[in-house]
């Protein structure tokens, strides 16, 4: 352990100065508390890097599609600089909630699951291929995300995976209902989803049963 010369302190890991006077520390240090600076900077160097090219694509966009009028073939009227925009956006949404750290990867993957569905729908329905994304890649992608959600529950110590389980499963049952109400046929994808949904909570109530009731109480109340 380091020590000071002048406040006759002990100071543990690795530091080069006294916390409390600034001197220089004397004695041999221990293996360091927090992890090595160079390879912090260098990840806030990428971070730079991609917060740059972020910038570059979102000013292209809008100069190409507002000052040149650069316009898709098949939709003339579309701003598609705005789409452009939105995505390189989330995308740095992404970006800054992988690089905070602490955060359950159930909640980086649901937060971005959540998202890049919220982008892709309105994107197609501007694009004219929301039946693809409504009838397809929700249904499916929604029911992915609750098999990793449900490993990642599995895998979870402290109980923190469960909520993004419940959410996901929130999202692969009530939109079924909606559209059974709606539409009165049923994609056969939802209705996989639908059958993905209900074998996740099934499994989840037998592998994990009082922590699913623990967390229905916490968020409800009850
Ligand atoms: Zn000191």
């Amino acid at each position: 352990m380091k020590k000071c010369p002048y406040c006759k302190i002990e100071v543990g890991g690795n530091p080069v100065k006294c916390p409390l006077c600034q001197s220089r520390l004397i004695g041999e240090g221990e293996r360091p508390y927090f992890p090595e600076k160079s390879t912090l900077q260098f990840r806030s160097f990428l971070y730079k890097i991609q917060m740059f090219i972020a910038w570059a694509v979102i000013i292209a966009a809008l100069g190409m599609d507002f000052l040149l009028g650069v316009r898709f073939p098949s939709f003339p009227d579309l701003h598609w600089g705005l789409i452009i925009v939105m995505w390189t956006v989330a995308f740095e949404f992404v970006i800054m909630k992988q690089f905070k750290p602490g955060t359950a990867s159930a909640r980086k993957l649901s937060i971005m699951v959540f998202l890049i569905l919220i982008l892709l729908t309105v994107t197609s329905y501007y694009f004219d291929f929301l039946w693809l994304t409504k009838d397809w890649i929700i249904p499916i992608t929604i029911a992915a995300t609750l098999v990793v959600n449900f490993v990642l529950t599995m895998l979870d110590k402290q109980g923190n995976a469960i909520t993004y389980l419940l959410t996901c499963l929130f999202f692969g049952l009530v939109p079924f209902w909606v559209m059974y109400i709606l539409r009165k046929d049923m994609p056969m994808t939802w209705s996989i989803c639908l059958i993905v949904s209900i074998t996740v909570l099934a499994a989840a109530i037998i592998f994990k049963g009082r922590t699913v009731a623990r967390e229905f109480q916490r968020r409800f109340h009850i």
